[in-house]
């Protein structure tokens, strides 16, 4: 114990003054490429859950946070509390499967600041009722990938020329580790499981298209999350049983665990990532 203090003691005494100089600059370094200031997000359905996760963090980061979600009265609750903790947002109402608002979000916030840097398209729906994929209408197929699937690219290719111009811009999408395992055994999830392999393919398919634009596009598979959404998994006993038995960390993720990925996707610190699914999901399978 002495021997390490004293080994520790007299390597800080060792240090050249051009060395404390490096270190000094390389912690400024880092604290930059982890900062997200000057920057603005924009997050889909972030009024709860882990998109309201996201919006905190990403504002503690530094960025000007841009939420919404369907609800008004959601929309003015979410922002009274970020804004009760001295964050920097703003917020309006928008459906992601609904062309006009998505649109209404994307203009209003190029009116305010001119663009945006980092969006999170982190909506989605799976409708009740649906057991088994054979068992799906058309109707719920067509909500679901409208909102799940639709809603995250055209949001992203209107987005894209407000955001490529200011030249860090990253594209976050939000699919599942179900989007992995649509076959894994939890029937009531499996046309919102595929809509979530879609996901996966978008985001490789972007990320080529638009890395030669300087612009990058990863995605984030998170297991189960205790959040509202995430109640429809853990209610059910026999899905909940089938994702606690494969899960290593053998507990459910939290709103800010997504929450901290998505704050390094945005930031400098993933500047050479793009095209990545990133699974978090305390170890679940994610191969296909
Ligand atoms: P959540 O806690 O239920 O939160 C849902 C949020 O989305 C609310 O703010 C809600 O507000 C908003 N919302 C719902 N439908 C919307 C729509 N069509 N357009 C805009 N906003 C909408 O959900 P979550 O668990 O955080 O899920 C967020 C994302 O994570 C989803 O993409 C989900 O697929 C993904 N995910 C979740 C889990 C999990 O276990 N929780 C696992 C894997 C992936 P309003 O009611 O006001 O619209």
């Amino acid at each position: 114990m002495l021997k390490s203090t004293t080994h520790v003691l007299t390597r800080r005494f060792l240090l050249s003054n051009q060395d404390v100089r490096q270190i000094g600059t390389a912690a400024e370094v880092a604290r930059q490429r982890r900062s997200l200031k000057d920057r603005v997000a924009v997050i889909t359905a972030s009024t709860d859950g882990i998109g309201f996760a996201m919006a905190q963090r990403l504002a503690v980061d530094g960025a000007h946070v841009v939420i919404s979600s369907r609800h008004q009265k959601n929309v003015d609750e979410a922002l009274a509390k970020l804004k009760s903790e001295g964050l920097s947002v703003s917020g309006m109402v928008c459906h992601a499967g609904v062309k006009e608002d998505r649109t209404r979000l994307i203009e209003k916030t190029v009116a305010e600041f001119g663009g945006f840097d980092i969006l999170i398209s982190n909506a989605a729906v799976n409708p009740g009722g649906v057991k088994r994929l054979l068992n799906c209408t058309e109707d719920v197929w067509d909500k679901i990938f409208d909102v799940n699937v639709k809603s995250s690219f055209f949001l992203a290719k209107e987005a894209l020329p407000h955001m490529e111009k200011r030249g860090k811009a990253s594209i976050i999408f939000n699919s599942s580790i179900l989007g992995y395992t649509p076959n894994c055994g939890i029937d009531f999830m499996g046309a919102y499981a595929l809509s979530k392999t879609a996901v996966l393919g978008l985001t490789k398919l972007m990320a080529m298209e638009l890395g030669p634009r300087g612009v990058r596009v990863n995605c984030i598979c998170p297991g189960l999350i205790d959040t509202r959404f995430g109640s429809a998994i853990t209610q059910d006993e026999r899905s909940k049983q089938l994702m606690q038995i494969n899960c290593p960390l053998q507990r459910n993720g939290r709103p800010e665990e997504m929450a901290g990925l998505a704050a390094f996707l945005a930031s400098d610190d993933s500047s050479y990532i793009t095209g990545s699914n990133i699974v978090a999901a305390g170890g679940l399978q994610s191969g296909f």
